[in-house]
């Protein structure tokens, strides 16, 4: 049997970039040699072995043809017959097609080292065409390499293009999906991932609600980019620059999806977008069965960034309820989130990108504020059950109205 280096440890070590995970092929061997030598077999499906050592990905060579609809519909033909070159034409870009034996001796039969050199994200065959999830996969390649130079090719956006409008990437399941987008927010230049999936025609077919965006218009005195899905990628754009999470960033791209609601005569003002919109972030939570944590606070910060804007306008009262909203008592590390959104959605301005943001710290200040209230004593006084959440909720107001008064001072 011999043994290959693939896919994105060749790739990202011909780059000059940190390799994380090694994936092998095996060539030439069988699954009872593989059980044989000690390696643990992965699942059913693939023939796909685990190192009984480094716990590294070992897979035999083989080829695939696609059976059916969706990735089930996929038949895999796995033999000692196989070559490596067989095994490297079912990949998706030429870049992934590469493998290294251990003299660092390289298999290159797509070119894909004269596509690095070029900065280009190509597809290996036609049979690219077959796993929609590809769509997905070239679109985080684009956003993780788009620093280095990399764009998409003509013809391999020509194929998305002819993907997405076939109606297939509607066979993805959603966590096949998810795991791609919530992998693709965390790289460098997520905005680059949208673009892509936008030109190609995926993003209307996946979230409709947020192409929708582009060609809304904005007020240019608030929003001198104008543009709804412009502003949006610039959002996206500077959590990434500031290391935002990726709940931050699942919420920065769908806090403003409302606006695509609005009517056109209404335009360019966007009258109660915040709560308009809940119905399209909820959609498209559900869509992907998006983890709680980001579903949750995408939701929130959808329906109340207008607020962290205005933060230092609020009332006591209406800062109250933000507060309760979030439920900041119990959960300190989700208002924090929130806070950094509405930040990094004010960012995403042409010309605000540097601007300092008070009302970060003016929320962080009014959330303490509130936090301090001790209820021992309200227990002591004798207050239970729901009048002592008034009793609460009261103390929390008035140390917020202290704390208005302290700030304006
Ligand atoms: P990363 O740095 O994100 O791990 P990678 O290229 O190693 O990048 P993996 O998902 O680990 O990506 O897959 C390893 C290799 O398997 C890829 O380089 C590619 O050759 C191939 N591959 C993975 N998924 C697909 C797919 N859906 N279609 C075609 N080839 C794929
Ligand atoms: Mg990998």
């Amino acid at each position: 049997m011999r043994i290959y280096k693939v896919g994105g440890a060749v790739r990202d070590r011909l780059l000059g970039k940190p390799v994380t995970d090694i994936d092998w092929v095996v060539v030439g061997a069988t699954t009872e040699e593989m059980l044989a030598k000690g390696f643990r077999p992965v699942g059913a499906d693939f023939p796909v072995f685990l190192h009984p050592k480094s716990g590294e990905e070992y897979a035999l060579a083989r080829t695939e043809r696609k059976s059916g609809r969706g990735y089930g519909g996929f038949t895999f033909h796995a033999s000692p017959e196989v070559t490596l070159e067989e095994d490297l034409i079912r990949r998706d870009l030429t870049i992934n097609a590469m493998a290294e034996d251990d003299q660092q001796n390289l298999t290159d039969p797509y070119h894909g080292q004269r596509d690095l050199k070029d900065r280009l994200l190509r597809h290996v065959s036609p049979a690219f065409a077959e796993d929609p999830l590809r769509v997905l996969r070239v679109a985080r390649f684009a956003a993780r390499y788009a620093g280095l130079g990399f764009t998409v090719a003509p013809e391999t956006l020509e194929l998305m293009r002819q993907l997405s409008d076939s109606g297939e990437l509607q066979a993805l399941t959603p966590e096949r999906s998810w795991k791609e987008i919530s992998r693709a927010l965390m790289e460098d230049q997520p905005q680059v991932f949208i673009e892509v999936l936008r030109a190609c025609g995926a993003l209307k077919v996946l979230m409709p609600e947020v192409d929708a965006l582009f060609g809304v218009p904005q007020p240019p005195a608030h929003h001198p980019e104008i543009d709804t899905g412009a502003h949006t990628l610039s959002v996206l754009q500077q959590a990434a620059l500031h290391k935002q999470p990726l709940t931050v960033r699942w919420a920065c791209l769908l806090h403003d999806l409302g606006k695509g609601l609005t009517p056109e005569a209404e335009w360019p003002r966007h009258i109660a977008h915040e709560f308009k919109g809940l119905k399209l972030i909820k959609a498209v939570n559900e869509r992907f069965k998006v983890p709680r944590d980001c579903a949750e606070l995408a939701l929130l910060v959808g329906e109340y960034h207008t607020h962290g804007h205005r933060a230092l306008e609020l009332k006591p009262s209406t800062l109250l309820e933000l507060l309760q909203s979030f439920d900041v008592y119990r959960r300190p590390q989700r208002f924090e989130e929130f806070i950094a959104a509405c930040e990094m959605d004010a960012r995403g301005r042409t010309g605000f990108e540097q601007r300092s943001y008070p009302q970060a710290d003016y929320l962080r200040g009014a959330a303490t504020a509130a936090r301090n209230v001790a209820v021992q004593p309200l227990l002591e006084q004798g207050f239970k059950g729901p009048e002592l959440g008034e009793a609460i909720k009261r103390e929390r107001l008035k140390a917020l109205k202290a704390y208005k008064e302290a700030a304006s001072a």
